[in-house]
């Protein structure tokens, strides 16, 4: 069985039929999130006994009554864990190529509007970089950059997409959202993956903190993970960004919709789900209704127990003794020694970082500690024919 063709870009002001970007648009986030409220403790046992867990099974493991039963949560999404994953770490690390950015998110540091130190580096600079993430240890890798076309153009992100694939096992992007001719070139020369944040599923948050530039088409970037899985990608990473939006809970209902509906729709693909709690940036951005550690257990379980065969990843974003005790409950994927800066790996780099991390360890004293843990960090595991 394929998935049937859809001319995915035709209307970019709407998502295409048949999306799994359409399944989102159509999900009733507002009724789920009334089950959160309702929900009662038989209803987490229900729930937790599920062959296959649905949305509403979801909401449930959201409420504040699964709060209550974190233990049972956590006991189940580590089951889960060890019988879909077994005892693996993937590690990757980020590459930055540029920091420029004709957008402005309230919340970002590369936002347009910001006085930062701005660079991009050349496809030497590239190399380099990745020469040295090599020597780290790293076989996969993600090339990231802030939207601007004409600086951080198509041909720019081909050549660098080219310029690393000879070295590493896996190439992914995140960059701006493109049309599906695009992410073909992007395939063309080595890329296999793509992540795409929606950052807020709710339209209203989403208007309010992209205030200008491209991003600010949400149906356009929603199915940009579509796109990218006609013109062939095989990973598809997407996420949320806890601490946009009012309320984390609708936040996470939605990204797991997206999620499920991308298993179903390109089940050849394999999706990775994300949820970073936001950190304050260049801006004076700070962020709403912060997550506590326990909740961000609780969602991370739920996601566990009703997306079994979804990667789930974790930034370095999170302190470092939290990332280690999250990887029991679920976490499949890591960066590790990382710099949100263009340049920084090979030497020093004086541009403006993405955001500010906050587990500072080496990727080999990250690998260590899940060595320790019983875990095999995994450094490569796929490999271009
Ligand atoms: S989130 Fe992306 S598009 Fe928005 S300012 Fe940052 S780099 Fe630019």
């Amino acid at each position: 069985m394929t998935a049937t063709p859809v001319v995915l870009e035709s209307r970019p002001d709407q998502v295409p039929e048949g999306s799994a970007a359409a399944v989102v648009v159509g999900t009733d986030v507002a009724g789920l999130r009334r089950l959160v409220e309702g929900a009662t403790s038989a209803d987490v046992d229900r729930a937790l006994g599920r062959a296959h867990p649905d949305l509403d099974d979801f909401a449930v493991l959201l409420s504040p009554a699964a709060a209550g039963r974190l233990e049972d949560l956590a006991g189940a999404a580590q089951r889960i864990t060890r019988a879909r994953f077994g005892a693996t770490v993937r590690l990757f690390s980020p590459l930055y190529l540029s920091n420029e950015c004709v957008s402005t998110c309230t919340y970002c540091g590369f936002s347009a509007g910001n006085d930062i130190a701005r660079r991009t580096l050349s496809l030497s600079e590239v190399r380099a970089e990745a020469l040295e993430l090599h020597r780290r240890g790293f076989r996969h890798i993600l090339l990231v950059s802030g939207e601007h076309a004409r600086i951080v153009s198509k041909d720019y992100l081909e050549a660098c997409v080219a310029t690393v694939a000879p070295e590493f096992a896996q190439v992914s992007v995140e960059v701006q959202v493109w049309d599906t001719a695009t992410y073909r070139r992007l395939a063309a020369a080595g890329c296999d993956g793509v992540v795409v944040y929606q950052e807020s599923y709710d339209p209203v948050t989403y208007a309010a903190v992209h205030l200008k530039g491209k991003k600010r088409n949400y149906a356009w970037r929603l199915a940009a993970p579509d796109r990218a899985a006609e013109a062939g990608m095989r990973r598809l990473g997407i996420g949320t960004l806890l601490g946009l939006h009012p309320d984390w809970r609708s936040e996470a209902i939605a990204l797991t919709a997206h999620a499920r509906a991308l298993v179903k729709r390109w089940w050849r693909c394999e999706v990775q789900v994300a949820l970073p709690r936001l950190r304050p940036a260049a801006g004076g951005f700070e962020p709403l209704d912060p997550v506590s550690d326990a909740a961000f257990v609780q969602i991370l379980c739920a996601l566990r127990i009703v997306l079994p065969d979804v990667g789930i990843s974790l930034s370095t974003r999170e302190p470092a003794t939290l990332r280690d005790a999250l990887v029991p409950l679920g976490v499949t994927t890591m960066s590790a020694g990382s710099h949100t800066e263009p340049g920084g790996y090979a030497e020093a780099s004086e541009a403006e970082p993405q955001f500010s991390i906050s587990d500072t360890r080496s990727p080999g004293e990250v690998a260590d500690a899940l060595r320790s843990a019983g875990y095999d960090p995994v450094w490569k595991d796929w490999q271009r024919a």
